[in-house]
């Protein structure tokens, strides 16, 4: 007997497209026999964890033997005192990925819609799918738009309706770069209707260093209908201990803790996400070398005279003026994985994480060799 198991699944699931992820230095060595690779592909920190985490995580083995703190109290505490917001508005999660799908998992049926932005990050799309609700992508800004690629909240507000129970918005996006300011998102939200919650993404806000990026934690307490979701994957430099958090009224969070695991968080992610929220030295440095790097490739892609848009993130999206899957071979056989962007509908683009001065130089040579052949 054959089990058809696709056919037993649930129709939302069935036609559920897995996403993908950024290639592992593991998988690449393995399948090229290369070595001494570099991942530049999914906007890790390339500073890692700094001191305090780190000593944080030593601290915490002892006692892995215990469940982790399922309410995770301690790194709420840090969180209060940090946004200066109650323990009932916080929700934690096992990277903010999870979270993004509790909220989907809450909020949606299949007789409702969710509403986000063509080349929004990914996983809006398949949260959505996943619970069998509408989905309802609005069109991006058109190149030669000074925010090209990015969300327009005015051909959002277009889709929402009397079905419409979320809108996902990422501040700054992923695999764009692009951002919102302050006075054009508070509209948006003030003006959706009530039945409407509406998520901001956070995921690369301490990279945002532009004019009228908004702090949109500071509305929560103001605006019941507002999500922020926030990471410590990214300039936190925890992405592979998997921890998140979310800010919203306690209503919301109550809803949200309904279809939270009990235990979601792990208890080295409890305390290192703790220990690195006060690490301010730490996230410092990781800005300003971001900062450093953003120059340093902002500079070499224009002397290869690739296209590149504008990018308030720890990344860059271009555009190779080809179809890029070849580049991105090739920059694989030279040990440096990138992220090839096809399936967000962009098939000459790349999304290229900023590393250290050292792995920049080192992609860039290989942008090099492979466009200009020297
Ligand atoms: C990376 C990323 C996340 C998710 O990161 P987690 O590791 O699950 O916290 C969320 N949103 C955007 C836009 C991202 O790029």
């Amino acid at each position: 007997m054959t089990l058809r198991a696709l056919d037993l699944a649930a129709p939302a699931v069935r036609s559920l497209s897995p996403y993908i992820p950024g290639k592992p230095i593991s998988e690449l060595e393995r399948e090229y026999g290369v070595t001494d690779s570099i991942k530049l592909a999914s906007n890790e920190n390339p500073l890692g964890p700094g001191p305090s985490a780190r000593a944080a995580i030593q601290a915490a083995v002892g006692d892995l033997g215990l469940y982790p703190d399922g309410n995770g109290f301690a790194l709420k505490q840090a969180l209060m005192r940090h946004h200066r917001c109650s323990m009932e508005s916080i929700t934690l999660g096992n990277g903010s990925n999870e979270l993004l799908v509790m909220i989907a998992e809450a909020f949606l049926t299949p007789a409702v819609s969710a509403v986000y932005s063509q080349y929004a990050f990914a996983i809006y799309a398949i949260a959505t799918h996943a619970t069998g609700a509408m989905k309802r992508a609005a069109p991006a800004h058109p190149e030669g738009h000074r925010m090209a690629l990015g969300h327009d909240l005015d051909a959002m507000y277009k889709l929402v309706d009397a079905d419409t129970r979320l809108v996902f918005i990422a501040n700054p996006n992923n695999p764009t770069g692009t951002w919102l300011e302050a006075e054009p998102l508070r509209r948006f939200i003030e003006s959706v209707p009530p039945h409407v919650l509406v998520v901001v993404d956070e995921a690369y806000r301490q990279y945002a260093s532009v004019p009228n990026y908004p702090d949109v934690a500071e509305w929560v307490a103001e605006m019941p209908n507002l999500i922020v979701s926030r990471t410590f994957s990214k300039a936190y430099g925890l992405a592979g201990l998997r921890v998140g958090y979310a800010l919203s009224s306690p209503e919301v969070a109550d809803v949200l803790n309904r279809v939270r695991q009990a235990f979601n968080v792990n208890s080295l992610a409890l305390a290192a996400a703790a220990a690195a929220l006060d690490d301010e030295e730490h996230l410092a440095r990781t800005v300003e070398l971001n900062r450093a790097g953003m120059a340093q490739l902002q500079a070499a892609f224009a002397r290869l005279q690739l296209r590149q848009y504008p990018s308030a993130c720890n990344f860059l999206l271009v555009d190779c003026g080809k179809p890029a899957g070849p580049v991105y071979e090739s920059l694989l056989r030279r040990g440096v994985i990138v992220r090839p962007v096809g399936g967000y509908g962009l098939p000459n683009h790349l999304r290229v994480t900023i590393g250290t001065a050292e792995q920049n130089e080192r992609m860039i040579a290989g942008f090099r060799e492979i466009l200009q052949g020297s």
